[in-house]
């Protein structure tokens, strides 16, 4: 592992621009970032980095799950842009290979690494959001194609993706959870409109996905038909943990950004970090770091064993987010009067920590709130009984 560690920092060392490191749609303004991260995936893919745990069939690298996480660190450790299609490479792509016919692996994935096709995921709607399983979308059998009608809410990257990887009703008949099926269909088919969504941030990262007669072919769903909830398990796994190793591994290098945040911030006559609350805050965050660190290592050997993130997951998703979140107030906290100022004279990192306070707010929200997943904690690893739900 060391041997794989030494070349990818030093692969990255020889191809990430300076300009690049800790490169935001703040530094460089979003349509400039978006074209750096599109470069950057394609060098990534290029190299071989991405992909490290897929089959070398579909154009990975037939490694595992460990390489990834180390991977993972390497990248955080030189403050790296996200690459482009980190959702799709992150946990769609595994969906795939899980999931997916011959015919969609051989197709989807290699254009996945190679960044040709962006990913959205359609789960969320107005009324079906961490109780997934009341979605109204469907998917009617009209013999030789499907037909979508419904709205889903909050997808990320659902203006620019130009494929959709949609859960939708194909049963009314059957209990909830087993009358849905997983589809993936072209955003440029006729009868799909996207909204864009401006968040607190003031980006327009997620959109609303209207469906209206869209007509999807027989040979778009992903798995069995009615079978969508286990392929929907399967992302979420996923989501909730591989994932998070890049997001995991950063957080310790925004710890190490705080403090030195907290040495160079002066409160009155004396550096920020001389104060006890900021400090006695600032070891939380630095313990939470390792904390999740060695949590995503005991669990690591099994998820690459087994290609199948489970319930575990949730304990990392927990963990970090939230742990996240008291790291960006910190940061405030340490600004003081100076915390709201995103530019100008003042503006601490061109606005890095107001910005990545706002964004934290979102980060106990997707992939499953973290009441959400405290359930799944409650139920899978103390053993405690179900909550009371509508009956499937
Ligand atoms: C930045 C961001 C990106 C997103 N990207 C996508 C995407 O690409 N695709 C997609 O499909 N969705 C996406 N989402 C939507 C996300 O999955 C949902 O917001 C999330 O599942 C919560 O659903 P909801 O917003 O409907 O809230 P609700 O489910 O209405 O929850 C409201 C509140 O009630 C609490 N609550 C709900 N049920 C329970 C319960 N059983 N026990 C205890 N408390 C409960 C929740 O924790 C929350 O605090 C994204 C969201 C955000 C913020």
């Amino acid at each position: 592992m060391n041997e794989f560690c030494q070349r990818a920092r030093a692969w990255i060392a020889d191809n990430l621009p300076h300009d690049w490191r800790s490169a935001s749609a703040e530094t460089h303004g979003e349509q400039e970032f978006l074209a750096i991260r599109r470069q950057w995936s394609r060098m990534l893919y290029e190299a071989g980095w991405l992909g490290l745990s897929w089959p070398q069939q579909y154009g990975g690298q037939g490694l595992t799950l460990l390489e990834e996480a180390a991977f993972a660190e390497e990248f955080a450790a030189a403050r790296a842009p996200d690459f482009i299609n980190r959702n799709a490479v992150g946990y769609i792509g595994p969906t795939l290979i899980a999931h997916g016919s011959d015919a969609q692996k051989q197709h989807f994935l290699p254009r996945i690494l190679a960044g040709d096709d962006l990913w959205c995921q359609g789960y969320s709607e107005p009324k079906a959001g961490s109780d997934l399983a009341s979605l109204q979308t469907t998917a009617s059998d009209c013999g030789d194609h499907w037909l979508v009608n419904g709205q889903k809410v909050w997808i990320t990257l659902g203006s620019e993706a130009n494929w959709c990887y949609l859960l939708a009703r194909t049963s009314t008949d059957r209990p909830r959870h087993r009358g849905i099926s997983a589809m993936v269909v072209d955003m440029n088919s006729p009868g799909i409109e996207a909204v864009p969504i401006t968040t607190i941030t003031g980006s327009h990262e997620f959109s609303e996905l209207f469906f209206t007669d869209v007509k999807v072919p027989k040979d778009a769903l992903l798995g069995e038909l009615h079978g969508g909830w286990k392929v929907a398990m399967t992302t979420l796994g996923y989501e909730r943990s591989i994932n998070f190793f890049a997001r995991t591994a950063d957080f310790r290098h925004e710890v190490s950004e705080v403090a030195e945040l907290a040495r160079r911030t002066m409160r009155g006559d004396r550096p920020a970090i001389e104060d006890q609350d900021i400090a006695q805050r600032l070891a939380r965050c630095s313990e939470e770091a390792e904390a999740l660190r060695h949590t995503i290592a005991r669990y690591l050997p099994i998820w690459a064993e087994t290609r199948a993130p489970g319930a575990e997951s949730s304990v990392i998703k927990v963990m970090w987010s939230e742990a996240h979140q008291r790291l960006m107030e910190l940061a405030l906290d340490i600004l003081g009067p100076y915390q709201q100022q995103r530019t100008g004279d003042g503006a601490e990192g061109d606005g890095k920590w107001p910005l990545g306070y706002l964004f934290t707010r979102a980060e106990t929200i997707y992939a499953g709130t973290s009441e959400v997943q405290r359930n799944v904690i409650a139920q899978r690893f103390l053993g405690l009984p179900r909550e009371e739900r509508p009956r499937d």
